[in-house]
């Protein structure tokens, strides 16, 4: 019998729980699992002070000092709906517009088309070729009912990374709250909101070896003005009520601190081994790179193999896990609205592949799925 190495390039799609990650959440499964909420006992109490101390973890990556602008949601789709939804239901203007960008998550797509059902008017920035947004396009779309700037620090399929100091400085200098999306981005260990002046910043811990499930939600409380989706308790001031998952909580305050320590070296580490993916790939076979390989998330890879369905070459290489499309698209069977975005035809799209690598990929890895996607593309173009 022979034995297949399973080799996981789906990293942008969710990542392996760091075992330190777990390891922090395990007590809060078992030992301090009471509520959070109910602080007149030890145990609430105890639970309750990891919560505030996860807020300071995250609040420090972040640079900011009031660790209350930090609130937990179920992860990234829902802190996208809190943002958006909430700054549209909250405005007060009679006549509301959004600015967003052609090549954002489902997640905010879906909220802007949904809106627009609605009467909110919403200018879709299109991607430039290379799979970047231009600052001025945001900034040509602003108007006098521009109640949100939404765009992505970079994105899930190409991995490219939005200008989004300048977008902050175009909404700053119109007085127009900025949400960015930055659930691909933080993995990099870096992002300053001293710096980069975001007022609502969408993350979530699954995409940065923690658990599914959970995220947050950045907000500047002093300029934005939120209706809260989910109604009921009165946690975290209204904004998002419902019992806190505080091993969620716990373990996404580690995994924030691990990218923090040691983002800069890994980020180098995966980027070398993507960069020499793509050579093992590229020199037996025919590929076409999807997005700019410079200012790109060092994890992903997004390839065309012309002649190549990607079903058919995912069918043929079992024991390498990668995705054509997002995975939340991935399902439906649609070109991917992001190569379409990028100006790469139906066909060419239903030709390409994301593998996206991790923390945990190896050199020995990459050359077994740099081996086996290259003989199943052999094969497929052989067999026509
Ligand atoms: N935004 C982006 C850019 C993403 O990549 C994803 C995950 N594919 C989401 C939002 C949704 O994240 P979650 O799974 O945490 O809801």
């Amino acid at each position: 019998m022979i034995f297949l190495a399973i080799i996981y390039l789906d990293n942008n799609a969710s990542t392996k729980v760091d075992p330190r990650v777990l390891e922090t959440m395990l007590p809060f499964f078992s030992e301090h699992y009471a509520n959070p909420s109910n602080i007149f006992h030890i145990g609430g109490e105890a639970a309750s002070s990891a919560i505030d101390h996860a807020k300071d973890v995250i609040a420090e990556f972040f640079g900011i000092t009031d660790s209350n602008r930090i609130f937990f949601t179920s992860g990234a789709t829902e802190s996208n709906n809190l943002a958006i939804r909430g700054v549209i239901e909250a405005s007060e203007k009679k006549r509301k517009h959004i600015i967003t960008s052609n090549i954002e998550h489902d997640s905010v797509l879906s909220i802007c088309k949904y809106y627009e059902r609605h009467g909110t008017s919403v200018t879709y920035v299109a991607a430039d070729s290379n799979g970047f947004i231009s600052p001025s396009s945001v900034e040509a779309a602003v108007c006098d009912d521009t109640v949100l700037i939404s765009i992505m620090a970079a994105n899930n399929e190409i991995g490219t990374i939005q200008p989004i100091d300048e977008v902050s400085r175009v909404a700053l200098k119109h007085n127009i709250p900025f949400h960015c999306d930055a659930t691909q981005y933080i993995s990099l260990g870096t992002l300053d909101l001293t710096q980069t002046q975001i007022d609502l910043l969408t993350f979530s811990a699954h995409k940065i070896y923690g658990a599914k499930g959970v995220g947050g939600l950045y907000v500047n409380r002093n300029k934005v003005k939120l209706t809260p989706l989910i109604l009921g308790g009165h946690q975290q001031f209204g904004i998002r009520s419902g019992t806190y998952n505080t091993p969620g909580i716990i373990g996404m305050a580690e995994a924030i601190r691990i990218i923090a320590n040691e983002g800069k070296e890994e980020n180098q580490r995966i980027g070398r081994l993507r960069n020499y993916l793509l050579k093992a790939i590229s020199s037996e076979l025919n590929v076409i790179v999807n997005g700019s390989m410079k200012n790109r998330i060092p994890s992903n890879l997004n390839i065309t193999i012309p002649g190549v369905p990607a079903i058919a070459l995912a069918a043929a290489t079992p024991n390498v896990m990668f995705s054509f499309g997002s995975a939340c698209s991935a399902s439906n069977n649609e070109a991917s609205h992001v190569l379409r975005a990028i100006r790469i035809s139906p066909e060419l799209s239903r030709c390409s592949i994301r593998l996206s690598l991790g923390r945990f990929s190896t050199e020995e890895d990459i050359n077994i799925a740099a081996v086996a996607i290259t003989n199943s593309a052999k094969a497929i173009i052989k067999r026509k």
